[in-house]
């Protein structure tokens, strides 16, 4: 499954951010999901506790935040959220139409913690 190296790209990610900030600990971690972008969430968090085991990552909270499937009808122009299962736009009833937005899946934000903080 695709999960598994989205996953690995999202650790790699915030490992290397967690390095050049100088922090000890990933603590949280905001992924954008589009609705189309077919991420099971529980699989990233299946994927993500077994990749993650042993780093500066471990343990680290995953977010998901779930952007809604956004079309626009190529022949009226107009942007519209289809209703499930019917893609056609409700102005015109074209069905040429194109994804604006639905498909992303990417690494938002990252929480770390400093080194300097886990002293206290
Ligand atoms: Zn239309």
């Amino acid at each position: 499954m695709h999960e598994l190296s989205v996953t690995q790209s999202i650790l790699k990610i915030a490992l290397e951010h967690a390095e050049q900030a100088g922090a000890s600990r990933v603590t949280d971690l905001h992924i954008v999901v589009g609705q189309l972008a077919s991420i099971v969430d529980d699989s990233v968090q299946f994927y993500w506790d077994l990749i993650s085991h042993d780093t500066p990552a471990e343990g680290a909270q995953l977010h998901f935040r779930r952007i809604p499937t956004e079309l626009l009808c190529l022949n009226c122009e107009q942007r519209y959220l289809p209703a499930r299962e019917d893609l056609a736009c409700p102005h015109c009833g074209s069905i040429r139409v194109k994804v604006v937005a639905g498909e992303e899946f990417y690494l938002e934000a990252i929480d770390v913690e400093e080194e300097r903080m886990s002293s206290m």
